[in-house]
């Protein structure tokens, strides 16, 4: 079609993030996908090696550390605290040469970090995204998608960005989607409809309460190609709820304020990491450092040369697990993640319990939202937010099912309220633990 020919022509000649050189990243990443794995994990080794010669050589923190190694295995964990702390001397010469700029996070993680992008770093974290994006429906980058969103600061942020030129060039579109009501989800709903975007993206703390009460007042589905759940994570029970609703494919983004883009899940439900730009590894509970099984990632990006991140620790759990995908791709895949580190609740015991274990039964309630908080050491406070009064023998459930989750380690709280805490950046937090987190255990420098 004209128009979309001409808006695919203006975007890479106009567009911020990385223009024609993301269009020719793309290119790229269509093709590489399907590598077969072995070539895929040759090529992934191969940029590994560039960028540890490259780190070695030009970045000041690199090589106070680990002098001339270009060897991974010698390369400890990378925190946020050491990306604080090392600002400056992570920097590499091309930093300035490239013009790179600073990006700094939210903060939803309790830290506020910044790092570094530069054009051809952005332009293959903007290829990624449309890559993915496109996984499991029949869209394009270019197709119209609109974002429910729920933070002031976002959409002050969005329409700052997304100004008439740039909406039309992007073809995104955002609606505010804050204090839901009946009316209100009837509003969203009918500009949606309105709009005509093929992909609707948004935090599941958002998408599932307009799912939930549209339901529950019989209004329909917009049509669509595809929903996005950004950001917060999402589970396989929550997505196939918004499947269910919006009867469309409902398939993950991954990202993180570090390295953008990072994983999709592809139209066979899985997800995919962006291999050609990240080397992801978990350092598991016994303090080793692999690329199979769960534990806390670790990632590598292949592409940042301004600021290389190495062995960079997210602070979310993955399974990571080399299983082939029946999609064909060769990309290295993991099975479940479980969101930031710190989404656990600490047992007077030392032992943690991940806060899906809490949050996941109470699915089977006719609730909008909840929020596991966690102060003392003896006692959780679980607040809800739901269309009427909760009532008691719901909150007896709640509090026979959490016995047995807890084994009678804490007293609980159930508080209903209409506003749950959100991270600066509008994420709604699931857990929030307020107790100092128990350290993991040391890292040893095995790599498998
Ligand atoms: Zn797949």
């Amino acid at each position: 079609m004209p128009l979309r020919g001409w808006r695919w022509t203006a975007l890479g000649l106009l567009g911020k993030h990385g223009g024609n050189a993301a269009r020719r990243r793309l290119a790229e990443l269509e093709r590489s996908q399907w590598l077969d794995p072995g070539a895929m994990e040759e090529y992934c080794r191969t940029q590994v090696a560039r960028q540890l010669s490259f780190a070695a050589r030009l970045v000041p923190f690199y090589q106070r550390r680990y002098g001339e190694t270009e060897s991974l295995s010698d390369y400890r964990p990378l925190t946020r605290l050491d990306l604080q702390s090392g600002f400056q001397e992570l920097q590499s010469p091309l930093a300035q040469q490239r013009g790179a700029w600073k990006l700094s996070s939210s903060g939803s993680s309790g830290q506020v970090v910044t790092v570094l992008r530069d054009r051809q770093t952005q332009a293959w974290a903007t290829a990624c995204t449309w890559r993915g994006d496109c996984w499991g429906a029949p869209i394009l980058p270019e197709s119209r998608q609109l974002s429910l969103l729920s933070n002031v600061g976002n959409i002050v942020g969005s329409r700052r960005a997304l100004s008439p030129l740039g909406t039309w060039l992007h073809n995104r579109y955002v609606l505010d989607a804050m204090r839901l009501t009946p009316q209100r989800v009837k509003e969203l709903l009918e500009r949606i409809a309105e709009l005509r975007p093929q992909v609707l993206s948004g935090y599941p703390s958002v998408l599932l309460p307009v799912a939930r009460i549209a339901s529950s007042h019989g209004m329909l589905a917009p049509v669509l190609q595809k929903v996005i759940p950004t950001a917060e994570s999402c589970s396989p029970e929550e997505a196939a709820e918004l499947e269910q609703f919006f009867r469309v494919p409902v398939r993950q983004r991954y990202g993180s304020h570090e390295f953008s883009a990072m994983a999709h899940q592809c139209e066979a439900g899985r997800w995919h990491w962006h291999s050609e730009v990240i080397w992801p590894e978990v350092v598991r509970q016994d303090g080793s450092i692999g690329q199979s099984g769960r534990g806390s990632l670790l990632c590598t990006s292949l592409v940042n040369q301004s600021m290389p991140l190495i062995r960079y620790e997210i602070g979310d759990v993955v399974d990571l697990d080399s299983a082939a995908c029946s999609c064909g791709r060769g990309l290295g895949s993991f099975s479940s993640i479980e969101g930031r580190t710190q989404e656990h609740v600490y047992c007077p015991d030392g032992s943690w319990i991940s806060s899906h274990a809490f949050l996941a039964p109470l699915r089977s309630l006719p609730l909008l939202q909840f929020q596991l908080v966690q102060e003392m050491p003896d006692e959780l406070l679980l607040r809800v937010v739901a269309q009427g009064p909760l009532e008691p023998r719901q909150a007896e459930w709640i509090q026979e099912t959490y016995r047995q989750i807890h084994g009678g380690a804490f007293r609980l709280r159930i508080e209903q309220t209409d506003e749950l805490e959100r991270s600066p950046s509008g994420k709604l937090l699931r857990c929030i633990n307020r107790l100092k987190r128990p350290e993991l255990p040391s890292s040893s420098n095995s790599t498998t």
